[in-house]
């Protein structure tokens, strides 16, 4: 049997080995708590970690100082959302997000609920993306936060940043942006979308599992109430001892998505415009999820009408693809996004998200094809 072809990038991306070269040696010979700046193995360390924590900056247009080290986008996320929140609270308490975001947002909104904060879960159009005259008809001299992720993890839309930053910034609201998806994949930049707080996930952009950033704005200073407590490292925003490895791989991560990202979008275009023909050509009656203009290129996320998606990878063993639903006990739930976008159940079940980057080829590409033809026709 021939390897699987991995095409499931948006859950988590290969390390680049260009990354794993550089985080190497801070598990063995520099071992040292970044922290103990008594001596010199310290002081290297925490050279390392300030240079990894330049290179995320310099990746967003951001200033170092304005870096958190997180242990992923789920923590980066919750960080910013209820440590934002609880902040503000009880001055102002209500938190506007959308319906489409990724469960570690919905979430944290839903825990504040339970603190007392009263939380808006705006709908999407049927393209994927957020009305924003709706949103700004949502604010409220209360409302504290607007969260809005940059690139959706399931249909790969790109939300208007720009302009929910801008009518942020014009109501005095705090405006989160979770870029799980799209920090090293799209430009970013935290002055231009008037960013407050914005996440990001290393495993999504080629560098390690087990860390992330949270951009915390520095002028005019965003505040928050941590989520735990201990050494106040990370200026009190986030205590424990920083994963130097970690780190600096997150850092060469973002090093390396600054110098390959025009290399790397060109890339996955020419893959996905190759990837849906193919499939288009096969099955004619396969339609697009989401916008088909302000999309991510290296998503593809499908509907196959009149079959089901989770049985259809079950006769694809040779490929690694999401269905996109979840299992829940023995029913197979479909996805909540592909329900927020106005698919019925049963369209929803037929979905399969399709997702490639830098390491993905085009014999991946091709022999995919090949599978769906030979399994479907
Ligand atoms: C993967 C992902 C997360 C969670 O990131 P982790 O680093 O795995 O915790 C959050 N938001 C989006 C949009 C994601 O794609």
């Amino acid at each position: 049997m021939s390897q699987v072809i991995y095409l499931d990038y948006q859950a988590s991306t290969p390390t680049d080995p260009r990354v794993l070269q550089q985080m190497l040696p801070w598990f063995s010979v520099d071992f040292a708590n970044p922290h103990a700046i008594d001596h010199q193995p310290g002081q290297r360390a925490n050279q390392a970690v300030e240079q990894a924590r330049q290179q995320v900056a310099a990746l967003i247009g951001a200033e170092p100082r304005e870096i958190i080290f997180t242990s992923g986008a789920t923590e980066s996320n919750n960080l910013a959302i209820l440590g934002g929140m609880r902040f503000l609270h009880p001055q102002k308490n209500h938190l506007i997000t959308v319906a489409t975001e990724h469960k570690c947002v919905l979430e944290s909104a839903k825990q504040l609920e339970k603190e007392g904060i009263e939380v808006t879960f705006l709908p999407v159009q049927r393209d994927g993306l957020l009305d924003l005259a709706l949103l700004e008809k949502s604010f409220r001299p209360t409302t504290g936060m607007v969260s809005v992720m940059m690139v959706n993890n399931e249909i790969g839309v790109i939300q208007p940043v720009e302009q929910i930053g801008q009518l942020c910034h014009q109501h005095g609201i705090l405006y989160h942006c979770d870029a799980a998806q799209a920090a090293g994949k799209i430009t970013i930049n935290v002055q231009r979308i008037q960013a407050a707080l914005l996440s990001i996930s290393g495993h999504k952009l080629y560098g390690p599992k087990g860390i992330g950033a949270l951009y915390v704005r520095h002028r005019p200073r965003v505040r928050l109430q941590p989520l735990f407590y201990g050494g106040g490292q990370e200026r009190g925003f986030r205590s424990g001892t920083l994963p130097t490895p970690l780190c600096v791989g997150l850092g060469a991560a973002c090093a390396i998505a600054v110098q390959d990202m025009a290399k790397d979008v060109a890339f996955v275009q020419k893959l996905q415009k190759k990837l849906w023909e193919g499939l288009h050509n096969l099955f004619p009656d396969i339609r697009l999820n989401g916008h088909d203009q302000h999309r991510y290129p290296g998503n593809l996320n499908i509907c196959f009408p009149s079959r089901v998606g989770q049985k259809l990878l079950q006769q694809l063993p040779g490929l690694a693809i999401s269905s996109g639903s979840a299992c829940s006990s023995s029913d197979i739930e479909p996805s909540y996004v592909l329900r927020a976008i106005g698919l019925d159940k049963d369209l929803a079940q037929t979905a399969l998200r399709i997702s490639f980057g830098r390491f993905s080829t085009e014999m991946d590409v091709d022999k995919t094809i090949a599978y769906f033809q030979q399994t479907l026709k």
